[in-house]
């Protein structure tokens, strides 16, 4: 499985490098080999050769110094995108495959546009911060996720959100829907616990990447009885079923 790892040194908050971490694991467990590729502002590199495009959350400081250079590989992404290449994309990185992102100033960063949701920011005294709960609807599977989130950014017109929202916020305050998901995407505002701590969103994110090249996977399961004991932890905690 070959992982692109956009701006790996700029949009890594919370522990999205986790994300990195329990895929390369995951694969490795199972006698996948996983190579990890990193890509930063100026590098070369053609999306369209690697099954995953991985890019973390940020700042509106780190969001604003990558855009431009993020809007100039549209074309390569598109490209990948049409040629089954998946995406796992958290918070600023979910924001700008999007209309745009405005930030706590008024300031408009240009996403993407691949997408038709938008992002707005909230004054700066309000922002969506702490642990969430979802209940997550993927590829015919529905079950509980537990993650965290921190973000001043309202995303709104999202057709096909990824979970109904349990505990938390979500893409808006109270708008009971989180992030963002289609065939080959997954966008969430949950950060670094994503995939250590729901071990199906890993498996999915593993799955949908190695559909790149082949058309029969099967995974072989694995003991996660520690992951599921840290999300149980964490749901209990937060006074939701599990
Ligand atoms: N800067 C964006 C916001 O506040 C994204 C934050 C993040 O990636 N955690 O909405």
């Amino acid at each position: 499985m070959k992982i692109l790892w956009m701006y790996h040194n700029l949009m890594d908050l919370y522990g999205d490098k986790g994300n990195i971490m329990v895929l390369k694991t995951r694969c490795e467990k199972r006698g996948i080999p996983c190579e990890i590729t990193t890509c930063t502002i100026g590098d070369q590199v053609d999306i369209d050769d690697y099954d995953l495009f991985f890019l973390g959350g940020g700042a509106d400081h780190e969001q604003s110094l990558i855009f431009e250079d993020l809007l100039k590989r549209k074309e390569n992404i598109l490209k990948a995108y049409e040629n089954k290449t998946s995406f796992l994309l958290i918070c600023g990185g979910y924001q700008l495959f999007g209309a745009y992102y405005l930030d706590q100033d008024g300031n408009k960063i240009e996403g993407l546009n691949i997408f038709p949701y938008y992002t707005e920011s909230s004054d700066r005294d309000h922002r969506c911060i702490g642990n969430i709960a979802l209940e997550v609807s993927i590829d015919q599977e529905t079950f509980k996720a537990v993650g965290f989130e921190n973000h001043g950014g309202q995303t709104k017109n999202v057709a096909t959100p990824l979970g109904k929202v349990l505990y938390g916020h979500g893409n808006t305050f109270d708008g009971g829907y989180e992030g963002f998901v289609n065939e080959q995407v997954i966008a969430t505002y949950m950060h670094g616990p994503l995939l250590p701590k729901n071990p199906r969103i890993a498996d999915i994110v593993i799955k949908r990447a190695l559909a790149k090249r082949s058309s029969d996977i099967t995974l072989e399961p694995l003991d996660d009885t520690l992951e599921l004991k840290a999300q149980e932890v964490m749901l209990k905690r937060l006074k939701v079923s599990i």
